[in-house]
């Protein structure tokens, strides 16, 4: 065995590799982490919405095509921990009808191979190991859950338990958001998170918040025979001769190039990377790309169609940590629209500064600096569908190609119509029904103009199936054209549903994990424990 040959090498240490990376550290199995990025420096910058949300200070420097050969800034990031680190932690579990077919006003939203009581134990311990904070049985669309979230629900503040209190009086049933932070609120004295302001979108300074680099790889690399290598950019996959499998990985390091092999490889470069990697690592046995003898790598990409919907009122908003309050009423459909519609939660509490890098029609007679007082931040999800020909691919000069049109949007437009309805019934003390000056979109756009929808919640570009003809992966997310090829980050999706995915992708990698380990023989009785205390 030389020095860079493993028993696993996985690609990137997002949602999907961190957490997967954890399942399989106490093996004792020889793992190699590969991630492109360093770890995001703890700076007070992390917490600056300047730097943060106008200046793109920490997002991935480098450029990609949309269809029309334009430059698009992809609004992602490249740290050990992935997007996590950036993530508003609403760690939400898919809906039971979810995993099943849905008919939508814009066509049909797949059924996945796997049921939703086939995921649930691992959601389960993804809750977990992410210290979920919620209330089971407030949520009229909730699955059933065989335990209760390990952690209460994130208290409202007095602005938001006032706007639950009127959802509800108009006969909404408003829950709070079940979040990874790590926030005591019986302790505040031994509290690791402190509730602040800056949380969604940020990278979090005192390390509270429940990301994969904080709560998984920090951990997996305690174990002697986890070994991560940071700055590693994986360019390619080399096959056999067969093209049954994989047999280096090619790394850019340093400035030089590595290779190093492994009994298994997975893939976890989040969904649009992925895609690339499998789509430039094509070699005579793979024309059209590694595991694409569907033609499937790339395509069916889908990234939810977001907005964020600010609401004046005359009444200030003074909340600190704003993403504790989600609407899911209108999730599969209405009287009046009987197609589903999707999810409505909060962002984090929007600044003055924040608004300037996209600014909303401004409300009569406020100021930015007055709207961002005043103003409720919503967060409209709704489910876009997948169309093969969304798809990720790679242009002439290597980059990468992200060509996608929306759909489904009439179920957005719905959603959007509903909120403005509840807002209209709201009634404060103060100014009753006068209180509320109306809706205002505001445009998803930050420093380098680019959606940022576009590709936070991206998936579904490398689909698990029963049919290798209509997937790429197989049930266990392996290839289907590959033995040790496995791919476990967001690209996995079949439909993207109308929630956020992260806490879908932690299960799966759980999931994962669990078949991987019975691939490598490890038994529940041989596993090691980590090297604790290291000076
Ligand atoms: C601002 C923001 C807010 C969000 N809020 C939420 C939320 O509240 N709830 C939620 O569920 N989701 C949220 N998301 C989405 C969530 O972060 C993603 O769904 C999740 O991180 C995806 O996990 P992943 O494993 O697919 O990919 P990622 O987390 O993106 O991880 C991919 C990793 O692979 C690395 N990598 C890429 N290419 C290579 C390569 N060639 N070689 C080596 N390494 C590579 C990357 O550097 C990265 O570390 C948010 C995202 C953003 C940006
Ligand atoms: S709210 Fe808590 S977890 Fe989020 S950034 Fe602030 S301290 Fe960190």
């Amino acid at each position: 065995m030389t020095d860079n040959r493993y028993d696993v090498i996985i690609i990137g240490t997002g949602a999907g590799g961190g957490t997967l990376a954890y399942h399989l550290a106490p093996s004792g199995k020889r793992i190699l982490i590969l991630e492109r990025g360093d770890y995001v420096p703890r700076e007070k910058a992390n917490w600056d919405p300047q730097l943060v949300n106008v200046d793109a200070h920490y997002n991935a420097k480098e450029s990609w095509l949309d269809k029309d050969g334009k430059d698009l800034h992809p609004h992602t990031n490249y740290y050990v921990g992935g997007n996590t680190k950036f993530y508003g932690a609403a760690l939400f579990r898919l809906r039971k009808e979810d995993f099943g077919e849905l008919r939508h006003h814009g066509g049909i939203s797949p059924a996945w191979p796997i049921s939703y009581d086939d995921l649930e134990p691992y959601y389960t311990q993804a809750e977990n190991l992410y210290q979920v904070h919620g209330n089971r049985g407030e949520d009229p669309t909730e699955p059933p859950a065989n335990s209760p979230y390990p952690w209460p629900a994130v208290s409202h503040e007095p602005r938001i338990q006032q706007l639950s209190d009127d959802f509800a009086r108009s006969g909404l049933k408003p829950f709070h958001v079940p979040v990874g932070v790590m926030l005591d609120e019986k302790n505040p004295h031994k509290s690791r998170c402190i509730r602040c302001n800056t949380c969604d979108g940020f990278a979090c300074l005192v390390g509270a918040k429940s990301d994969a680099q904080v709560v998984c790889v920090d951990e997996a690399i305690k174990y002697p025979n986890v070994t991560l290598l940071t700055n590693s950019l994986v360019k390619r996959l080399e096959t056999d001769s067969s093209g049954r499998e994989v047999r280096s990985v090619v790394v850019e390091r340093n400035g030089s190039q590595e290779r190093y092999s492994a009994d298994v490889i997975v893939v976890s470069c989040g969904a649009i990377n992925s895609a690339a990697l499998l789509l430039r690592s094509a070699n005579d046995k793979h024309p059209r790309g590694l595991a694409n003898s569907s033609d499937i790598v790339g395509r069916h990409y889908m990234g939810h169609t977001n907005s964020v919907m600010m609401a004046i009122s005359k009444c200030p908003n003074p909340t600190i940590f704003q993403k504790t309050l989600g609407v899911n009423d209108f999730y599969f459909g209405s009287k009046d629209f009987e197609y589903p519609m999707g999810h409505i939660s909060f962002v984090g509490k929007l600044d003055a500064i924040t608004l300037k890098a996209g600014a909303p029609a401004i409300a009569p007679n406020f100021t930015l600096e007055l709207m961002a007082k005043h103003s409720l931040d919503f967060w409209l999800t709704s489910e876009d569908l997948p169309d093969p020909n969304n798809r990720v691919t790679i242009g002439r000069d290597g980059k990468i190609v992200l060509t996608y049109t929306p759909n489904n949007l009439e179920a957005h437009e719905r959603l959007q119509t509903k909120l403005k309805q509840a807002m209209k019934q709201t009634n404060c003390s103060i100014h009753g029904h006068d209180c509320h000056q109306g809706l205002f979109g505001r445009n998803l756009y930050v420093g380098q103009r680019i959606p940022l929808a576009g590709v936070a919640h991206q998936n579904g570009t490398i689909r698990f199936g029963h049919d290798p003809k209509t997937s790429a992966l197989d049930v266990d997310c392996k290839a289907h054209d590959v033995d040790n090829l496995y791919v476990v980050d967001g690209s996995f999706f079949p439909s993207s549903a109308a929630v956020n995915p992260a806490l879908t992708i932690m299960a799966n990698a759980l999931r994962v994990g669990d078949h991987l380990m019975k691939r490598l023989g490890v038994s529940a009785t041989k596993l090691e424990q980590p090297v604790l205390a290291q000076a």
